[in-house]
């Protein structure tokens, strides 16, 4: 058969992903909670999240995590944006203080 011939060839080492874990995933993960907070990285299903927020890096999305638009790339919902929250900015802003960025 053809694909007998086939040649496997062995993934590279940037293509796994690294699980979430260490003390700053679950410093990022603690204020994204306790804050109640939205985050590109959860709404898009990001698959670097392990690494970014095991650096301490967070992406936030703010007045909610519902698009307009639908693109076809994109894990985040789509829909009509719900009513605008007048305290997220004073959460994002106490996350960011905490956190010491
Ligand atoms: S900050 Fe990192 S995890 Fe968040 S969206 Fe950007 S690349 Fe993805």
């Amino acid at each position: 058969m053809e694909n007998e011939s086939v040649t496997k060839i062995k993934k590279p080492k940037w293509l796994r992903v690294k699980l979430p874990t260490g003390e700053n995933y679950k410093k990022v993960r603690g204020l994204v909670d306790e804050h109640k907070l939205h985050t590109i990285c959860e709404s898009g299903s990001c698959p670097n999240m392990g690494e970014c927020w095991g650096e301490g890096t967070a992406t936030f999305m703010i007045l909610g995590n519902i698009c307009t638009r639908s693109c076809g790339f994109c894990a985040v919902q789509t829909g009509k944006p719900e009513e605008v929250d007048v305290y997220e900015p004073g959460r994002v802003a106490n996350s960011v203080k905490i956190n010491g960025s």
